[in-house]
């Protein structure tokens, strides 16, 4: 086997591993995913509820444990995740009905230009 094609066959077998189906159009970069950095707001936290042993979830002191940050990454990557899909889902309904209608469209075009000849 030539080292360039095994290459891609690894390549392949990697992209298909991934949890996303293939061929999905929106799709999460790995970068949008880690928020660095992330701030845990109040409302955050009033919203999805206090991290168990996190000191500053429970006692509004210090900082939010790793876990605490890790949970709530997690969190938002989730609602970011189910935004898009549900965009996505708009977006393909609108685009179904474009097509219907460019369908309708040709058969007119196709039964005026009969007419025609
Ligand atoms: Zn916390």
């Amino acid at each position: 086997m030539p080292q360039e094609f095994r290459w891609n066959a690894e390549l392949v077998a990697q992209i298909t591993a991934t949890p996303w189906e293939p061929g999905k159009a929106t799709r999460l970069e790995s970068s949008t995913l880690k928020y660095r950095g992330l701030y845990i707001t109040e409302r955050m936290i009033d919203t999805h509820g206090p991290t168990m042993d996190c000191k500053k979830c429970s006692t509004g002191l210090g900082q939010h444990s790793a876990a605490c940050r890790q949970r709530f990454e997690q969190i938002q990557a989730d609602l970011l995740q189910e935004k898009l899909e549900e965009e996505e889902a708009r977006n393909r309904k609108k685009g179904e009905r474009a097509a219907e209608e460019q369908t309708e469209r040709d058969r007119q075009t196709a039964s005026s230009s009969k007419v025609g000849t």
